[in-house]
């Protein structure tokens, strides 16, 4: 028993001699693999991204994905009402009927309220939408002649009469700017007012004065995106 025990450390060192340079490349590639691993986990788990973001100069949230979601950036503009033509003069002004002043009116030959302004210009000259808006009806009368009536949206309705004919259709959606008919007699009531836009607004169902809209007066703050 006793040799027994003695002998098994002689034949382990033995062992251990005659195959060193083999125990040495164990080890060797055992510690080359342990390197290699370590150094590859460090790299999965580095904050650093191997290949750097290159942020958009045009845009300041480019570069920090994580920190800011894109967002539509708006901003606040203000959106005149322009004239609807290019008018030489007005003709017969606004009336609110409350007041004492009322127009004569040359072709009815007779005083009378004049809930709207005319304003003249050579027969032919186009006439426009004086905001956005949407054609509530396009039709024509023996007094007002051919005429488009727009809601401008806010309470605003704006009557453009005495047209040539109609270039729009109820329903149509204009912008400003659009053309809408062109400027006639065909207003019996004023023809004798000669060629002019007889123009008649309406603000949440009361008659205003057209003209602080016609010369641009009146204007909109609206959110727009950037
Ligand atoms: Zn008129």
């Amino acid at each position: 028993m006793n040799s027994n025990t003695t002998k098994q450390p002689n034949k382990f060192t033995r062992f251990l001699r005659n195959n060193a340079a083999l125990l040495l490349l164990i080890f060797c590639v055992l510690a080359i693999t342990a390197v290699v691993l370590a150094v590859t986990l460090t790299r999965d788990t580095a904050v650093i991204p191997d290949d750097p973001v290159v942020g958009n100069p045009d845009d300041p949230n480019s570069g920090s994905p994580s920190d800011n979601p894109p967002t539509p950036s708006t901003q606040k503009i203000d959106v005149y009402f322009s004239s609807p033509l290019d008018y030489t003069d007005v003709g017969l002004e606004y009336t609110d009927g409350e007041e004492t002043l009322f127009v004569w009116k040359e072709t009815l030959q007779e005083w009378s309220t004049h809930y709207g302004v005319d304003l003249h210009a050579a027969e032919g000259t186009a006439v426009k939408a004086m905001y956005d808006g949407t054609v509530i009806k396009a039709s024509s009368t023996f007094g007002n002649g051919y005429f488009v009536t727009i809601d401008h949206g806010d309470g605003v309705i704006a009557t453009y009469a005495s047209l040539k004919d109609t270039e729009v259709k109820a329903g149509d959606a204009v912008k400003k700017g659009d053309v809408l008919g062109y400027v006639s007699t065909t207003a019996e009531n004023e023809f004798k007012e000669g060629a002019h836009l007889h123009l008649e607004m309406t603000l949440n169902g009361e008659a205003v004065d057209p003209m602080p809209y016609v010369k641009g007066e009146v204007y909109r703050t609206v959110e727009v995106t950037a």
